[in-house]
Order: C-alpha cells, then sequence, then structure tokens
C-alpha cells in the first residue's frame, strides 16, 4: 500500500509540475492497477481526450500481454508463458510467443555482463523469499527467515545454462528439473521498453516507477521532470530530474520488504550470500533502454560502488546510489540531469 501511495504521490507530482502551459492540446492521465502487481501511469498531450484515451487502452493492452506472459504466478487460457515454462522444467521444451524468446536472450546478456548477479534461474531461491516476505507481510507477529537449508538447497539449482532457449524451434526447456525462472527484476521494464519504442512521442508512462519518455512533454522541447523517491518515504524527493527521452529506474529497499526481529528483509537477493543485498537504500538509473535500466538497478544494488562504476563504463547509462547512512553517490554525468 506504501508503494501504491507513494507512486500517486509521483503521478500527481508529474502532473503539477506540467501544468500551466497554454497550447492548443492538453495534457491527460490515465492510472492503471492491474499490470505487473502495481500502478502503471500513462501522462502526455493530446488532441481530445478520446485520442489520449484510445492511446493509453493500446499501451495498456500491450503492457497485459507482457504481464502475462512474463507471469510465473497464474496460468492464462490459452497462453504459453513463464509459469508453463517452470512447470515443464525437465519434463519437456514448451513452445513459446517469440516475446518470450526475446526476453530470455537478453537477460542471458545481463547475466553474462553482471557476473551473474542478475540471475533470471534463481527462481527457486527467490520463491524461499517470496513466501516468507508474504506470509511475513499478512501476518507480521510470526515473521519468519526462509530456512538456511532450503535455501541452500535451492542454490544447488539456479543455473542459466539450463535454460534452453531454441529460437529455431521457438521453445524453452529448462533441463534441471528443479531450475526455475523469476524475471522481476528485468521483466517490467523490458516491458516498458518495448511499449515506448512503438508509443506516441511526448508520453511519461510509468510501470511501478519504471519510468520511460518517448519525448519532450510538448512542441517547445520541455523536458519531463520525474521525482527520486526518499528511501525512508514521505512526499520529499530525493532529487527531481529532467528526462526528454528515454528511462529512469530505482530499485530500493523499502520497494518490497517485510521485518524479522526489527531487521528489515527486502527483495533483492545477492546470488553469493543468498540474501538481500545490505549495503545500498536504493539505486536508480538513469539511460536510454528501460529494460537496461532495470537490470542495471538491480545489478548495482548488489554491487559495490567500485563494481557497479566499472560495470557503468560497458553501457551509456547513469547512475545514483543511496547507502544506509543516506550518503549519495552519483556516476560522472547523473548531476547534470538533476533539476533540483
Ligand atoms: P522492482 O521489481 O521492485 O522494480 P527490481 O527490478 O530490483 O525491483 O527486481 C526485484 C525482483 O527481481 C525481485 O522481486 C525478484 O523477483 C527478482 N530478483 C531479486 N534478486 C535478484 C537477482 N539477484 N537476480 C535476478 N533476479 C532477482
Ligand atoms: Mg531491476
Amino acid at each position: 500500500m506504501k508503494r501504491i501511495i507513494s507512486l500517486l504521490v509521483l503521478a500527481a507530482l508529474l502532473l503539477s509540475g506540467c501544468a500551466g502551459r497554454q497550447t492548443e492540446k492538453k495534457q491527460y492521465q490515465a492510472t492503471f492497477l492491474t499490470l505487473f502487481d502495481t500502478v502503471t501511469s500513462i501522462v502526455g498531450r493530446a488532441d481530445s481526450e478520446e485520442a489520449f484515451r484510445q492511446t493509453a487502452q493500446s499501451i495498456h493492452d500491450e503492457l497485459l500481454e507482457y504481464h502475462q506472459l512474463f507471469d510465473i504466478y497464474n496460468d492464462y487460457d490459452g497462453v504459453a508463458n513463464l509459469k508453463t515454462i517452470n512447470d515443464n522444467a525437465g519434463l519437456a521444451p514448451v513452445k513459446v510467443d517469440g516475446r518470450i524468446l526475446a526476453l530470455l536472450k537478453d537477460c542471458k546478456t545481463y547475466y553474462e555482463a553482471t557476473g551473474g548477479k542478475v540471475n533470471v534461474a534463481m527462481g527457486s531461491v527467490l520463491r524461499l523469499w517470496h513466501e516468507a516476505r508474504e506470509d511475513g507481510i499478512n501476518d507480521p507477529v510470526h515473521a519468519y527467515l526462509p530456512d538456511r537449508a532450503k535455501l541452500e538447497a535451492a542454490a544447488e539449482h539456479m543455473d542459466l545454462s539450463a535454460v534452453i532457449v531454441d529460437e529455431a524451434a521457438s521453445t524453452v526447456f529448462i533441463t534441471d528439473p528443479q531450475v526455475r525462472l523469476d524475471v522481476g527484476a528485468i521483466a517490467k521494464g523490458w516491458s516498458v521498453q518495448q511499449v515506448c519504442a512503438s508509443a506516441p512521442s511526448g508520453l511519461l508512462i510509468s510501470v511501478g516507477g519504471n519510468v520511460c519518455a518517448t519525448g519532450p512533454k510538448d512542441e517547445t522541447g520541455t523536458p519531463w521532470v520525474v521525482a527520486v523517491q526518499n528511501p525512508d518515504g514521505g512526499d520529499e524527493h530525493l532529487h527531481t530530474l529532467y528526462l526528454s527521452r528515454g528511462s529512469m529506474v530505482t530499485s530500493g529497499d523499502y520497494q518490497r520488504a517485510y521485518v524479522v526481529d526489527g531487521e528489515l528483509y527486502h527483495h533483492i537477493i545477492d546470488p553469493n550470500t543468498l540474501y538481500p543485498s545490505t549495503q545500498w537504500r536504493s539505486v536508480t538509473i538513469v539511460c536510454p533502454d528501460s529494460g537496461l535500466a532495470d537490470a542495471l538497478s538491480t545489478a548495482l544494488f548488489v554491487l559495490s560502488l567500485e563494481e557497479g562504476q566499472k560495470l557503468l563504463e560497458q553501457f551509456d547509462a547513469k547512475a545514483m546510489w543511496v547507502d544506509r547512512e543516506g550518503n549519495r553517490f552519483y556516476s560522472p554525468e547523473f548531476e547534470n540531469l538533476i533539476r533540483t
């Protein structure tokens, strides 16, 4: 709920930041609550409310298809999705939509680039954390940590090379019956990127804080203003940034977390320790590609500052880190984006 409220605050801020400019086109906003288990907001100018509504609806419909394809928890009639692939681990290849093949191909690239820190084959480990977190959120008094022995047993089965993507046959086969896919670190940003690539210019699309601008917000080239959330919550943002085109994505320890014995345990897991990474409160990435931004935000969250800086050198991306004492660190060009 906190996450939803803070995102709505962000949406409101984006809107108010855009008011007051008079040309014949007006600005509209649409909000959807049913995609990727988070809040989606679309803001932009259009000739009429009806024209905007149609644009927003088609973006919603496309995102809904991605949501269903990449879902690991639910089945949908007539859809072979990631859950279908997981259910068939060790049993049979599953014929899937080309968008699943394309996502998994990029996931392999990001796995290699991050030295395995972002590993979508870690589903068996992540599921143990997911279950413990859901139970802990529903019943905080009895909140517990995943069993260490179970975590270690699951970690025996997180080898991405067990995921065989056959592009010619359009199939995916997990050869190890205990390996599971979980694309939570990448899929939202990746889907936003696909949608943004074909959306009209001049929109700002946010799916749970994976923000993408398809062009400046008006004909005179005025950039959008987007906010970097304070990990401690509240209405105070750490920064507002200019964004005309491209993406801003934040990974934070406040996004999905629960408390055990007074300690916060969040949803970004270091594949080496099998525990939530504790060094950072949040990492924000700004770069042209939203899928890459999502992968990098998770990767930098589990890497040290030096390792993260080194990784960034390979990409056209800027980053800002916030540590547990509230200290902020910036990659060299990030500060050029800051408005306040
Ligand atoms: P959010 O989904 O809140 O935007 P992230 O992009 O950082 O945050 O993704 C976190 C999600 O990614 C987790 O919920 C989990 O499903 C998955 N995940 C967590 N740690 C890793 C990891 N080291 N490698 C791959 N996926 C991970
Ligand atoms: Mg991510």
